[in-house]
This record gives C-alpha cells, sequence and structure tokens, in this order.
C-alpha cells in the first residue's frame, strides 16, 4: 500500500480524505500520497497560527531562537532519511540532496543568530525616539520543487525567529521531504507556531487572499509571483516574492580555460539546470570561445544522466513532466531554427523517466528562445562576444535580474563589470554561493524584497517608532 504522509496542523500530524499522488520523476511510478486540503483546512492552520501568534511574539528572542537552533538540529540528526526521501520526490543526485538537507539545516542555524534590535532615531535633550520591529502576524509561505527544502527552510528559520508563525504549503510536486521534517519537528516546535499544509496548485489563492494571513513569502516563477501580488493587494499584504532568473556569466579573456571549464558546468548543471540562479546563459570571449566551449563539451561527455539514487549520476531528471515537456520543446525550437549543438539535443521522450540529456548550443543568436527564456533545465547556450560594453548590454537585455557571474584573472576588473549588472547577487570567479548574513533578492521581474541577512528578517517585521518627550512630562 502506498505511504501517505500527514499534514501539521496545530502540532497535530493530520490526514485528510482528499489525497495527491507524489510520483518519482526517475521512474514516474507513484511513491506517496498526500492530503489534498482546501479551504477548511487552510483555515483550520491559519485560526491555529493566529492563536500561537498571540503567544509566541511575545515569547522572548532567545527562546525563538532556540527552537530555529533545534528545528536545524532535527534535520540534521534525520539527514540520512531526508536526503533519500528528497532524491525520490524531487530526482537530485544523493549528494546534491545531502547537500540540500545540511545546508537547509546550516542556513536555518545561521539565520537563528541574527538579531532584531531596537535602534535609537534620537535621544536629545528634548525627546527619545526609538524603532523597535514587532512582527507582522500570519505569514503564509508558498514553496517551488526544485529546492523544496532549503526553501521551505528559509522561509519557516527568519519567520519564527521574528515572533511571527507561519502556514507553509510545499509544491505539489516535492512534499514529502518537508512533511517528514514536520513530524520531526512536532514535538520541538510550540502548536500553531508552524504548520505544514499541502494541496493542489488551487490552495495557493486561498492562501494569498485568506483575510487572516498579514503576509505572504513567495519562491516560485515570474508568472505566479505577479498573480500573488495582486490577490495579496485586496488586504495589502506584506509580500516577499523569490522569482525566476535568467542569469548570464562572462567570461573574459584572461580566465584560465581548464580551470574554469568544470566550474562552468556545474554552475549550469547543478539540479539537472533547475536552479533559479544557475547559469542559463554563458558569454565567452572570442579569444577564448572554441577552447573554452570545446573544454566545457568534453568534460560534459564524463557527467552521467541518470537516476539520482544510483552511484555515479551526476544529473538526474527533471522534477515534473510539464517541465520536462517545457525543456524538450525549447530544445526543439532550437533544432528548426537549425543552431548548432556541442552536444545534447535529443527530443524524444520515450522510455521512463523525465530524463534530458545534457545539451549545449554552439554560439545560438541573442533572440534564440532558448537564450531569452529561462530554461529550468539541463541546457546551456554558450555565446561569443568581442567587447566589454557589448557583453554587459546583452547581459542586462533581460525582463530578469537575479544574478550573474564574471570570470577573470583580474578581480578588480570582475567587480567594476558587475557594478555595471543589473541583478541583485553578482559573482566574480564562482557561482550560487548564498550567505545566510547577505540578502537575497532579485532587481526587476526577479523578484521583490529579500531573503536572507538581516534585511530579509526584518521582511517579517513592521517598524514601530515610540517618541518621549522627554521635557513635557506633566508635573
Ligand atoms: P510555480 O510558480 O509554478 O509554483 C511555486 C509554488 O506556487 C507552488 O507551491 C505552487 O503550488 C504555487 N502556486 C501555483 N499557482 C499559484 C497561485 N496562483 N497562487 C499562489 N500560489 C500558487 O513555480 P515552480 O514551477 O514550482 O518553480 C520554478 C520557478 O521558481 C522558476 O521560475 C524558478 O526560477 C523559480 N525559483 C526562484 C527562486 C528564487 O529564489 N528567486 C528559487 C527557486 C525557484
Amino acid at each position: 500500500m502506498t505511504k501517505t504522509f500527514p499534514n501539521l496542523i496545530d502540532g497535530e500530524m493530520v490526514e485528510t480524505s482528499a489525497t495527491m499522488e507524489v510520483v518519482n520523476p526517475a521512474n514516474e511510478e507513484v511513491i506517496a500520497l498526500v492530503p489534498s486540503c482546501g479551504k477548511d483546512e487552510l483555515d483550520r492552520a491559519v485560526a491555529a497560527a493566529r492563536r500561537a501568534f498571540k503567544t509566541w511574539s511575545k515569547t522572548p528572542i532567545e527562546d525563538r531562537r532556540k527552537v530555529v537552533q533545534a528545528i536545524s538540529g532535527v534535520i540534521k540528526e534525520n539527514a540520512d532519511e531526508l536526503f533519500r526521501l528528497l532524491t525520490t520526490e524531487q530526482g537530485k543526485p544523493h549528494d546534491q540532496a545531502k547537500g540540500e538537507i545540511f545546508g537547509a539545516a546550516g542556513m536555518a542555524a545561521a539565520q537563528s543568530t541574527l538579531d532584531l534590535d531596537d535602534e535609537i532615531n534620537e535621544d536629545s535633550d528634548a525627546r527619545l525616539s526609538r524603532t523597535r520591529r514587532v512582527p507582522v502576524g500570519v505569514v503564509g509561505g508558498i514553496v517551488p520543487w526544485n529546492f523544496p527544502v532549503m526553501m521551505a527552510m528559509q522561509k519557516v528559520a527568519p519567520a519564527i525567529l521574528s515572533g511571527c508563525t507561519i502556514v507553509l504549503k510545499p509544491s505539489p510536486f516535492t512534499p514529502l521531504a518537508t512533511l517528514r521534517i514536520a513530524e520531526l519537528i512536532k514535538d520541538v516546535v510550540p502548536a500553531g507556531v508552524v504548520n505544514i499544509i499541502t494541496g493542489e496548485d488551487s490552495l495557493g489563492p486561498l492562501i494569498t487572499g485568506h483575510p487572516d494571513i498579514d503576509k505572504i513569502t513567495f519562491t516560485g516563477s515570474t508568472a505566479t509571483g505577479k498573480k500573488i501580488m495582486e490577490g495579496a493587494s485586496a488586504d495589502l499584504k506584506r509580500i516577499t516574492l523569490e522569482l525566476g532568473g535568467n542569469d548570464a556569466s562572462i567570461v573574459l579573456p584572461d580566465a584560465n580555460v581548464e580551470k574554469v571549464a568544470e566550474q562552468l558546468f556545474w554552475s549550469s548543471f547543478s539540479n539537472a539546470g533547475q536552479i533559479c540562479v544557475a547559469a542559463k546563459r554563458i558569454y565567452i570571449h572570442e579569444d577564448i570561445y572554441d577552447d573554452l566551449s570545446a573544454a566545457i563539451a568534453e568534460y560534459a561527455k564524463t557527467v552521467k544522466v541518470g537516476d539520482g539514487s544510483e552511484q555515479g549520476t551526476g544529473v538526474g531528471p527533471i522534477q515534473n513532466k510539464k517541465q520536462y515537456e517545457r525543456v524538450l520543446e525549447l530544445v526543439q525550437d532550437a533544432k528548426d531554427n537549425g543552431y548548432k549543438f556541442l552536444t545534447g539535443g535529443d527530443t524524444d521522450p520515450s522510455g521512463t523517466g523525465y530524463y534530458v540529456p545534457i545539451t549545449i548550443l554552439d554560439n545560438p543568436p541573442e533572440d534564440a528562445r532558448i537564450v531569452a527564456e529561462e530554461q529550468f533545465g539541463p541546457v546551456m547556450p554558450l555565446m561569443k562576444f568581442a567587447t566589454e560594453d557589448e557583453v554587459i548590454e546583452r547581459a542586462n537585455n533581460s525582463e530578469y535580474g537575479l544574478a550573474g557571474a564574471i570570470w577573470t584573472a583580474n578581480p578588480d576588473k570582475g567587480v567594476e563589470m558587475a557594478e555595471q549588472l543589473e541583478t541583485g547577487t553578482v559573482w566574480i570567479n564562482e557561482f550560487l554561493h548564498l550567505s545566510p548574513f547577505a540578502p537575497f533578492g532579485g532587481h526587476k521581474q526577479s523578484g521583490f524584497g529579500a531573503e536572507y541577512g538581516k534585511e530579509g528578517l526584518l521582511e517579517f517585521t513592521y517598524p514601530q517608532v515610540i517618541t518621549v518627550k522627554k521635557d513635557n512630562v506633566p508635573a
């Protein structure tokens, strides 16, 4: 019989009569059932979060910190079970799943050290003005399928540290590891502070529009982000949106071809390319284009595509059928337009599992769909450029503005170019590194607000300014 993973509502593990199936993308088999919640379950979860908010918001931050650290500890202690489950539902290879589980635990522990100190605005003979931070209330967290555990924890940890309570909705495609964590932390977190409920996409707008939710923190596509902004406008909910990206990597002529080839490959192909900050367009200076593109294509031959639970797999399947078909469509479009492939390009969807071969394109035009759109799959276009001004203009020619990278032997030159990129994050000589202490957020249509760091934590709070007129105390 297929195992059912219950939801966490008000400190209890809860099942529902309506369920949804969760599929392993490596073999398309149904691996578990989870509750398919609607308005009733959401109302129960929100009511529990509202009740819990009364005491949790007044609980000293030192005690809230300990709860975040305890959650982190539970995840680490159960990492072995969790990473295997994550591979089964998400598809990513075991070593990358392990990285996500420990990354989520580490990120939560690091964020737990952040503070919400009062700030003095004025301390004069006339008055004392102080800004304190008060939690916004009940948070609705909505999470995608590419890094389900990481994204869940990057919402839960700062929300509850700030004194908010949360109702979290995992993606319907990848709820299992998150629900297992729910079960494991049930007795570590006071009832109602963290609630985790599953449902189809249709549960999302119910969260966004719920009158007793005060803030939405969302990670997912730009299209859904726009709907969330619209839905949240009815009662002016606070929102944080982490959305899509079409990140450019720029390789300058002084880069070391041997050294960067492998790193560039993984900047694009980790998690089968399903990373918001993956390198999705790689611009290589014409002086080294032939050598570097050959080195990347050569390295690609050494990487195994397959089931993430099999030893040696480097690139797993696409997480779900819809995304699989979308990636194949982009590759087919490139074939139909006669673009050149260095490797891959097979669009035959026969066989079991959502596998796309590693696909690298050789200098397609800037307006090719595979360049202009976020591919979110193991597909990478390499493009040639001649001048710095030209490549900056091409990199910035996007509605997105999430991240980017410069690869060079001259870090000062890298910084000079980074300052011209219209993105929230720019790396020099690395990719994919996110710090728990630095704000992460998108420019343009890649997001609204930020996560991580003090700036991310403050998004779960309102400022409240209290001013005392010192020389006007009635006698
Ligand atoms: P998605 O927008 O389809 O779904 C994300 C979540 O939103 C899911 O839980 C889904 O059920 C829910 N949802 C769907 N419709 C909704 C609605 N109308 N209202 C409210 N919620 C709704 O995104 P996805 O396909 O799961 O994830 C892929 C996208 O996420 C990519 O574009 C990727 O770049 C982006 N992403 C961004 C970041 C970031 O930090 N910027 C990180 C990871 C992924």
